[in-house]
């Protein structure tokens, strides 16, 4: 398969998560197609082994160790992105965590909490941050990554799929706020994506079983994940903001 070519030149991105599965593969596709990528990640040693191997490839990134549930911490990789790039123009907020596995009337309060903080709340301290970075800068592009479970519900998993949808909600919000000046802000929804968030959670049977809940018979692949952000944030997709893209398989289209 070739790869779709995008040029992000002269541009600043901040990816979250980016140690790991899909934030890594939008950073490496964001490096190589000229991006200084700030790899974010609260795994420090993670984020800096993929901006490692970004530069390796003669692509410019930094890292920037960075919990997404802590406002301070995303104000300060905001700064951080600006000052080093010269501006932001492009964000992913794209860090999440699965929570256990309970039902509702079971669910953990503190876990609830940690899912919420991380997978919503960690969205708009991003935004909140890198909207007034982006203005700053002329304007830009950013995409939350939300996932299927951010319009369908799924067992054992209503503090993930609460999230989930908040962020789509986030997304169709602060996008209305802020077209007319030239950002533009869209969700993606993947469904099950082969990353390390699916396997270090669930045994090779369930993953099987995962698998053969899409109608396209397999799970998807954190570079499909990429080629759809990556176009999100590129001039391409210069009418699109505001909404929910799926890359799923035809999970939802049961
Ligand atoms: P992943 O491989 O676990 O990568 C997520 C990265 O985010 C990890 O490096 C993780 O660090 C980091 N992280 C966790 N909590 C953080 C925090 N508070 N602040 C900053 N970084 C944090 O997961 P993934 O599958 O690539 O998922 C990426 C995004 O896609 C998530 O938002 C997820 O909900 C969404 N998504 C995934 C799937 C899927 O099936 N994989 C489907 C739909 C949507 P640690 O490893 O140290 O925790």
């Amino acid at each position: 398969m070739s790869a779709l070519s995008f040029d992000f030149s002269g541009k600043t991105a901040i990816v979250t998560g980016a140690g790991s599965g899909i934030g890594a593969a939008i950073a490496r596709e964001l490096g190589r197609s000229g991006a200084l990528v700030v790899v974010s990640d609260l795994d420090e040693e993670a984020g800096r082994t993929i901006a490692d191997e970004i530069s390796g490839a003669g692509g410019e990134a930094r890292a920037f160790a960075a919990d997404v549930s802590d406002p301070a911490a995303m104000k300060a990789l905001t700064d951080f992105a600006a000052d080093h790039g010269g501006g932001l123009h492009l964000a992913v907020n794209n860090a999440g965590i699965g929570g256990p596995s309970a039902p509702a009337g079971e669910y953990p309060e503190d876990d609830w909490r940690q899912v919420i903080d991380v997978n919503l709340n960690g969205v708009f301290y991003g935004l909140r941050h890198q909207i007034p970075a982006m203005l700053a800068s002329g304007g830009g592009a950013i995409v939350n990554m939300a996932s299927i479970l951010g319009s369908v519900g799924f067992h054992q998993a209503s503090a993930y799929v609460a999230a989930k949808h908040g962020v789509v909600g986030l997304t169709k919000a602060a996008a209305m706020e802020y077209a007319a000046q030239g950002i533009r802000i869209n969700a993606v929804g993947p469904a099950f994506i082969d990353t390390p968030l699916l396997k270090k959670n669930l045994d090779d049977e369930t993953l099987g079983q995962l698998a053969g809940m899409h109608p396209a018979g397999r799970l998807g692949t954190s570079e499909e994940v990429s080629a759809l952000t990556c176009f999100l944030l590129s001039d391409r997709a210069s009418f699109i903001t505001g909404s929910y893209h799926l890359v799923d398989g035809a999970y939802t289209a049961q």
